[in-house]
């Protein structure tokens, strides 16, 4: 292993002078991983590896190594993400673990990096971006024999770090770690989260830009997913009439994340175009369902395998509220507010049908794959909907109607989304005869102010949920039946925002218990988990207007 820390040179001693086995269990911890660094190998490297700030032409990424930090400290690890990569959980709690994932310390056959892309950022096209804090560790196989890239993020400049300075801290350190793991939980797709550590070090942020900037602790996520491609990579080469560079690009991602496609022709290009459209349109179907709102879909944060990508200045919604964006910086526009995501999503791939036009010369094919995306999202989108009604399809216009009204029902009064679709389960659909105030009953705890529902909207709600009887009894189904079937797609716990909060404000006093907690219950999102209940209940009143709980910027 190659190491860089000063502080540490008792440990480093002991692994540069040691012969490695890696079956052997006496040796190092980590040693057992093994990297196979397709992406390095078969895409053009910067051949100048100098850190330095610089637009990159001709490459994929740049070599560059973590900056190594002053006094690396576990915070978190996921067990699960940790075994499918056949790190051992007491590996995880080694010393060796929180060097090697605070970027401190290199294993054998790493060969850190970091990517060039571009990117349009609320609709403007940005020029070169790249990773300004991530750095690409290598590729290990998992357990099911798929390669997956470890990714450090915050461990320093790079030549993609323009203004800034390559770190993160520990607030946003703390929600990309969960949220990634919570999703995975979720069953949507995403990007995974294997460690959390500080570093030790101060970073100075101004979390609002107004001004008064503080320093923050800074810390350090390992993210894992099969490629960390973006549409901005291909953005970028289409952007400096880099067509030799643009169709290796795509072969690769083809022939490694698309192989079921076939060998990369024209053809296979559109298939490929049209494929990642629809795992687009599922990764927005995802969100939909469980109220997720990604905060900043840029291009650069589109990943080109459908997986929720870059955490940031995410949300979940509480009370229900198509036009609610978490992020301050989008607090006028509203581009990527929760409603909007299905067209951001089309308005993305748009980008990126017009970056791989030059492999395709023919702008009708595209242009159709681009209008089917209305369609394949809306044909989703209805099928989810009847998923969450706990219906056996969707039945067009009818069922349509009792869509829109279950939206103008959610607006009423503050609804929270999440509680709703969950206790809607629990309305019985086989006894007729219920009074309002029977019917009403399971749905009043996701009321934010039950009183202050009018006699009129308790009417109203009352006649949606008679419809909604009559619904499922043409369906057919009983009450148990439907509440399984409800109950596997309308979660009971997501990872509401203040509880994140609430995990970073005791972090920051250095107790990192509610994070492990979280964890555990992110684990099971769909199951009762009873002792957890606490976690499922609607925002506190204290966390309305909070910093973190409802507003987040992109400072992270
Ligand atoms: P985002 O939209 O937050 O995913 O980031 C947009 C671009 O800014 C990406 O190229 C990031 O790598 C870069 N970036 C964000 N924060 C930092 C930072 N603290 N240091 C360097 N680059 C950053
Ligand atoms: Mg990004």
């Amino acid at each position: 292993s190659r190491c860089f820390h000063r502080l540490l040179s008792v440990v480093i001693e002991t692994m540069t002078t040691q012969e490695f086995n890696p079956n052997d269990a006496t040796t190092t911890p980590m040693t057992r991983l093994q990297f196979d660094n397709r992406f390095v190998r078969e895409l053009p490297a910067d051949p100048d590896t100098e850190n330095v700030r610089r637009q990159v032409l001709g490459a994929c990424y740049t070599f560059v190594n973590p900056t190594p930090v002053a006094e690396p400290e576990l915070v978190a690890y996921s067990m699960d993400l940790a075994t499918d990569l056949g790190i051992r959980p007491v590996d995880c709690e080694s010393l060796q673990f929180a060097n090697v994932f605070a970027g401190n310390e290199l294993l054998e056959g790493m060969q850190p990096h970091a990517m060039c892309y571009g990117g349009h950022q609320f609709g403007n096209w940005a020029g070169q971006l790249g990773d300004g804090r991530a750095i690409n560790l290598g590729e290990v196989q998992d357990i099911h024999g798929q390669l997956q890239m470890l990714q450090l993020k915050g461990a320093g400049e790079t030549p993609y770090s323009r203004s800034a300075d390559g770190l993160a801290v520990l607030r946003s350190s703390v929600r990309e770690f969960l949220c990634s793991e919570a999703m995975f939980h979720l069953g949507i797709p995403t990007t995974r989260a294997l460690s959390l550590v500080t570093t030790g070090e101060g970073v100075i942020r101004d979390m609002f830009y107004d001004g008064r900037p503080q320093t923050e602790p800074g810390a350090i996520v390992c993210r894992v997913a099969p490629s960390f491609l973006r549409i901005g990579n291909y953005e970028l080469f289409n952007s400096h009439g880099d067509i030799d560079n643009l169709k290796l690009l795509v072969d690769y991602t083809i022939r490694h994340h698309y192989s079921h496609l076939g060998e990369p022709s024209k053809a296979t290009y559109l298939a490929w175009f049209k494929e990642v459209c629809e795992r687009t349109a599922d990764l927005v179907v995802h969100w939909m369902r469980v109220g997720f709102v990604h905060g900043v879909l840029n291009t650069d944060n589109t990943s080109i395998l459908g997986l929720t990508i870059d955490y940031g200045p995410y949300g979940w919604i509480d009370n229900y509220d198509p036009h609610w964006t978490p992020n301050t910086t989008d607090a006028t526009g509203k581009r990527y507010r929760f409603g909007h995501q299905p067209q951001i999503a089309q308005w993305n791939l748009l980008q990126l049908g017009n970056a791989i036009y030059p492999l395709i010369d023919d702008v009708e094919p595209l242009q159709q794959i681009l209008t089917d995306y209305v369609k394949l999202y809306t044909d989703k989108w209805q099928k989810m909907r009847a998923d969450k009604l706990g219906l056996n399809d969707y039945q067009g216009d009818a069922d349509h109607e009792l869509n829109q009204q279950l939206q103008k029902i959610l607006l009423l009064a503050e609804t929270d989304m999440t509680i709703f679709y969950r206790n809607l389960a629990d309305v019985s659909c086989e006894q007729n005869d219920l009074s309002d105030e029977d019917l009403l009953a399971p749905l009043m705890e996701a009321y934010y102010a039950p009183e202050a529902l009018s006699k009129e909207d308790k009417k109203d709600i009352c006649n949606w949920l008679r419809r909604y009887q009559l619904r499922v009894q043409q369906d057919g189904t009983s009450d148990l039946d439907r509440k399984a079937r409800m109950n596997r797609v309308n979660p009971k716990y997501v990872l509401r925002n203040y509880l994140s909060q609430q995990a970073i404000d005791k972090a920051h006093d250095g107790d990192y218990s509610l994070i492990h907690e979280l964890l555990e219950v992110m684990h099971r999102p769909y199951d009762e988990q009873p002792q957890y209940q606490h976690y499922a209940a609607k925002r506190p009143d204290w966390a309305r207007d909070k910093p973190g709980c409802s507003m987040l910027s992109c400072s992270s």
